[in-house]
């Protein structure tokens, strides 16, 4: 086990536009940061197909590019950020220990903006067609489909949003949504429904992905008259795709019985403070009402400021909730 000798002032968990704000709001509060993550810079973002609705990013720049100079803008600050998978959390007490394979993190308080993963639709082959015809990023498979037919499960801001993108691939790009409208904003809606390359096939849901080896076979069946259908894959490979955009679901799994969820999403006050003391939580993997970049960005500024806040009071160790 390599324990890291630091005991840094603020640990963030998680290296989305929340975790990154946090550590550049910390990081300039001459705090010092750590900002794990286990993927990827940007989290979601990173794998967003364009960004077009966080003030200042520019038409035709996609997610991965933002994440970029959120890490840069981290770093300017002095914010450390490494790749490792945290595992166990010791969260109590007043130097909180943190482990990841091999590695071993110490800080006064954390930040958990660990964020959310795709929904699984949970139908029969989903997991065997994973990488072989089923995607949950638009961005890194879309390519895989140059000229095909290809299908898009889900009616929110993500389905139809990449299923427009999907286009720029796919010779026609059909939505599968299980109610008869769609839950995307309407300027989103009516940008897709001007699109000659996208149909929709609405009261309708996936019930089962066949094939062999790649999927070859989506089965529907619509939830209105029961009429089952099969959608076979038309190009030479024998291969469609079925984009799956249903939700996402909270990252919390390590988190039950440790700090209070609901629904699985952490509860915080307006300052971002959970039922623990110095344990902070920002973006999606909060209770909130809206679940946005610019949203998430604000999360982790406010927890920047309320741990430092908390460093800097020793009077105030007070715990929301308790
Ligand atoms: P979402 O808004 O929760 O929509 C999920 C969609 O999947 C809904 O249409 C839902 O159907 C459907 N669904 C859920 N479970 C399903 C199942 N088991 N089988 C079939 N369909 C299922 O999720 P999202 O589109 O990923 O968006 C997540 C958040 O990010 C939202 O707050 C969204 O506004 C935001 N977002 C914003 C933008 C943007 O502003 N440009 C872009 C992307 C995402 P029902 O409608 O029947 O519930």
């Amino acid at each position: 086990m390599d324990k890291i000798n630091k005991i840094y002032d603020v640990i963030i968990v998680g290296g989305g536009p929340a975790g990154l704000s946090a550590a550049i709001y910390a990081g300039r509060a001459n705090l010092s940061v750590v900002v794990i993550e286990k993927e990827g810079e940007g989290g979601q973002i990173a794998t967003a197909s364009s960004v077009e609705n966080y003030p200042g990013g520019l038409a035709g720049e996609d997610g991965a590019v933002l994440a970029t100079r959120m890490a840069e803008q981290c770093r300017s600050f002095g914010a450390e950020i490494v790749y490792a998978n945290v595992k166990e959390y010791e969260l109590e007490g007043d130097i909180k220990t943190l482990r990841a394979y091999g590695k071993e993190f110490r800080g006064r308080a954390v930040i958990i903006a660990t964020g959310s993963a795709p929904a699984r639709l949970g139908v029969v082959g989903e997991e065997e067609f994973t990488g072989r015809g089923v995607s949950y990023c638009a961005t890194c498979d879309g390519p895989f489909f140059k000229g095909v037919e290809i299908f898009v499960a889900g009616g929110g801001d993500s389905a139809v949003e990449e299923a427009m993108y999907l286009t720029r691939f796919a010779k026609k790009v059909t939505v599968i949504h299980r109610r008869d409208s769609l839950r995307a904003a309407k300027s989103i809606q009516d940008k897709a429904m001007a699109n000659e390359k996208i149909e929709f096939m609405l009261d309708t849901v996936v019930k089962e992905l066949k094939g062999s080896g790649l999927l070859g076979t989506i089965i529907t069946e619509n939830v209105k008259t029961g009429e089952v259908k099969e959608l076979h894959a038309t190009g030479e490979t024998g291969m469609t795709g079925l984009f799956v955009f249903v939700g996402m679901k909270p990252s919390t799994d390590m988190f039950e019985g440790i700090i209070k969820l609901e629904n699985g999403y952490i509860l915080t006050d307006e300052d971002m403070r959970t039922n623990l003391s110095g344990v902070f939580a920002a973006g999606d993997v909060r209770k909130k009402s809206l679940r946005q970049v610019i949203t998430a960005a604000a999360d982790g500024a406010i927890a920047a400021a309320s741990a430092d806040k908390w460093l800097n009071e020793d009077t105030d160790k007070r715990v929301w909730g308790a």
